[in-house]
């Protein structure tokens, strides 16, 4: 979003690139091939989204200069471990992590159950020290439109499922194009995630028509349409989506089955890799606390699944229960579970980027601060026009339907800037 510098090409090796803030580096996925080493470009969530004129670059890069170093020194302090008070169980699970050792099963297990506050504590300040040394202050935030909340599937624990009494909506073609420039000329997005329920209203050609006009604007196009088929993918990915985000929601097949009937937890991962192999960036993860789902194991299991899927971004949100569906009486998890889970997830995999997703938000009003400062480092803001927002009823109370985009931006902005995160790209 506006939150975004530019950076320079330095070096490409496609399908891959370098690029350069200031003296740091990142690797993208570049698959442009007019782009030149020395040209200057806009990245998200480490793809090439755009060339810019370097005049233009230059002055926004002159102007960005101080802040991005006053930055780096914010996130350093906030992410500085004084050694001293770390607790000899968690020393030692740093030291390991600091030598590039993986943590075996049981002693991530170990940290997974840690519960007491103070230990807690801790182990969000290593995990968020641990993603200060691998990535840097660097930020993502992308904008999400739900351009359809109609789906032909029952998850247990979805407020969109088929059976519900709910206003139903589909955006045209043309209201989602100009929601996407909307959020390029007005908040200067660089990357949008489609997100619908499983609506074969879209057919792949009117997804793909979305896609192209969509990415013409400018922007990564990043889609999330559930289990589509593989050739829906490959044809969206023809037509310029670049990223896909499709959670494998459990890790354990029979509840897999149990709560999203008919199809299977195979079925899913093999859609899954199939994405990636097709060259998507990938987003993936589960749904946190899903009954008979929800134990320390459990949900360790669901991070060395996803691990083992090497995803560029995990995407993990908390259950939370919607009026009249099968789960509608489950609690709420709480938020310091998602908290450990993000630490941990970053301790297991500490080169991972890791999103805070917007159902994050709605267990607690600052959990976007507390999510970055236990290891995360990517955000989503909804950008989902106000008179269908309301409608994408995934769960009940869901934060943030009545802030303006504006507000939201914004706020987002001022958080970031203090919490020392820096508007370059992560990269891959
Ligand atoms: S979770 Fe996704 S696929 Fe399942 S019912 Fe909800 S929108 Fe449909």
């Amino acid at each position: 979003m506006c939150y975004a510098i530019p950076a320079q090409i330095i070096e490409i090796k496609y399908p891959k690139a370098i690029i350069d803030y200031y003296g740091e580096k990142r690797n993208i996925l570049l698959d442009d091939t007019k782009v030149k080493v020395g040209d200057y470009v806009y990245a998200q969530g480490g793809v090439f989204v755009r060339k810019i004129p370097a005049s233009e670059a230059k002055k926004i890069l002159k102007v960005f200069e101080d802040i991005f170093f006053e930055l780096k020194k914010v996130d350093a302090s906030l992410s500085k471990l004084d050694q001293d008070k770390i607790p000899a169980n968690l020393l030692a699970v740093l030291q390991k992590v600091n030598l590039q050792k993986s943590l075996k099963k049981e002693e991530l297990l170990t940290i997974a159950k840690l519960n007491n506050p103070a230990e807690l504590s801790v182990l969000y300040e290593i995990a968020n020290h641990i993603r200060q040394r691998e990535h840097g202050n660097a930020s993502c935030v992308h904008g999400i439109i739900e351009f359809s909340n109609y789906c032909q599937n029952s998850c247990f624990y979805c407020g969109i499922r088929q059976e519900q009494k709910i206003p139903r909506y589909r955006m045209s073609i043309n209201e989602i194009v100009q929601a996407a420039k909307k959020a390029v000329k007005d908040f200067d997005f660089k990357a949008l995630v489609l997100q619908s329920g499983e609506d074969y209203y879209y057919t792949d050609e009117i997804l793909a028509e979305i896609v192209r006009k969509v990415k013409k604007i400018g922007v990564l196009v990043f889609i999330s349409i559930g289990s589509r088929s593989k050739e829906t993918y490959e044809k969206l990915y023809i037509a310029g989506a670049r990223a896909a985000l499709i959670r494998f929601e459990t890790s354990n097949p029979h509840v897999f089955q149990t709560l999203r009937p008919p199809t299977t937890l195979d079925q899913r991962i093999d859609l899954i890799k199939h994405v990636r192999k097709i060259g998507y960036v990938l987003a993936t993860g589960f749904i946190l606390g899903l009954p008979g789902d929800d134990s320390e194991e459990a949900i360790l299991n669901n991070i060395l699944l996803t691990k083992s899927l090497a995803p560029d971004m995990y995407s993990f949100g908390p259950l939370i229960p919607s009026k009249n569906t099968p789960l509608a009486t489950r609690s709420p998890i709480s938020i310091e579970l998602v908290l450990k889970t993000i630490a941990l997830a970053r301790i297991a995999d500490p080169n991972s980027n890791i999103l805070v997703t917007t159902a994050l938000e709605t267990l607690d009003a600052n959990a976007k601060k507390q999510g970055l400062l236990a290891g995360a480092n990517s955000m989503m803001i909804n950008l989902t026009p106000t008179k269908y927002k309301k409608l994408y009823h995934i769960y009940d109370n869901r934060a943030g339907l009545d802030a303006e985009v504006a507000q939201s931006v914004q706020e987002t902005v001022d958080l970031l800037k203090s919490l020392g995160r820096s508007p370059t790209d992560i990269g891959l």
